[in-house]
């Protein structure tokens, strides 16, 4: 099946604007064409969630507290409600997330999922078969059970700090063993888990917000991909993520919008955030949110950007809504105000 699509095409791996068409076939991008035609739509590349805990869907409004005492294993808030969570509960509220992604212009995500075989499978079960969205699962141990790892893209674990470091090294060769990836939170709170948790040559870290330049230096030198979760940083008053000192490093840096219980899954909401506090750069940004996700998560060759080829993972905002009348930039009112209210369909 071939359909053309016309308007504001936010084009490639540098996000030029043009107008023109997107012809698709049978899910992929057939071709695109620059013409001088007059549109109401921007055509944008979905965005793709590097950093999420969708598992926590079921506390939405949780008190502001100290973040250990929110998300800390095994007896945070976070966990302490998770224990006490019916199955079927757990499933419609993850499913809820899942819908919502969708809806906000999400094609792919990844999770860390806690509650080991049991956690990853719940996941799977609220996922079923959706062809909408992309799930890469990052799962953990459960009262040391690692079978979680058979139905995991990998293992993501909370911080060197919560565990004991010679389990941690067990966790990350049981790991290796299954040819699976390995990921972790550093640098949240302070910097205080940083160094340990580069000596375990992570496949990626999730926030460095408290990195020094030295840290920065050392995961530039290792070519560690970071993902930045900078709403979530704000929501636990944990600061703001170096993210500009990182990319000027030459680090590798996606975007998360962290646990569900602090954030929407939004990447809207993230993006406003990252262009008026610390970016100022609609093409760095909406990268940071496309096609450096898709780096991540190794789909780039198919996501992430629109060009010939590619899969049409598309999201279709209007320039006539009331917030978007009268746009003369389209990256830039993409980037610092669209909302998911924008979007006219997703493809
Ligand atoms: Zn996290």
């Amino acid at each position: 099946m071939e359909q053309t699509l016309k308007g504001t095409i936010i084009y490639g791996d540098e996000f030029e604007p043009i107008d023109g068409y997107i012809t698709i076939e049978n899910g992929i991008i057939k071709n695109v064409e620059e013409s001088a035609v007059a549109s109401d739509v921007i055509i944008a590349p979905c965005f793709v969630n590097a950093h999420t805990h969708i598992g926590d869907s079921v506390i939405k409004d949780p008190p502001f507290m100290p973040l250990p005492e929110l998300v800390q294993p095994p007896n945070g808030l976070k966990h302490r409600i998770l224990r006490q969570t019916s199955y079927p509960d757990l499933i419609i509220s993850i499913r809820a997330s899942i819908r919502d992604m969708i809806k906000t212009g999400t094609c792919a995500f990844c999770d860390f999922r806690e509650g080991g075989l049991a956690g990853a499978r719940a996941l799977h079960e609220a996922l079923g078969t959706n062809p909408d969205i992309k799930a890469w699962i990052f799962g953990r141990p459960d009262d040391k059970d690692m079978n979680y790892l058979d139905i995991c893209h990998g293992t993501g674990l909370s911080s060197t700090n919560d565990l004991e470091m010679e389990y941690v090294q067990d966790i990350l060769k049981k790991t290796r063993e299954k040819g699976k990836k390995f990921a972790i939170h550093a640098g949240e709170k302070d910097s205080s888990d940083i160094t340990s948790a580069l000596a375990l040559d992570p496949d990626f870290l999730v926030h460095l917000t408290n990195a020094t330049n030295k840290d920065i230096k050392t995961v530039a030198d290792a070519q560690i991909p970071v993902v930045v979760c900078p709403r979530s940083n704000y929501m636990t008053r944990s600061g703001i993520p170096p993210i500009t000192e990182m990319l000027d490093a030459g680090i590798p840096v996606a975007v998360g919008t962290d646990n569900v219980m602090l954030n929407s899954a939004n990447m809207f909401s993230e993006m406003e955030i990252l262009v008026k506090t610390k970016v100022y750069d609609d093409r760095q940004v909406f990268k940071l949110c496309t096609l450096n996700g898709a780096k991540l998560l190794g789909i780039d060759k198919e996501s992430g950007s629109i060009k010939k080829g590619k899969k049409a993972r598309l999201m279709i905002l209007s320039k006539k809504s009331d917030n978007m009348q009268g746009i003369k930039n389209p990256l830039g009112s993409l980037v610092r105000r669209a909302r998911p209210d924008d979007i006219i369909r997703i493809i």
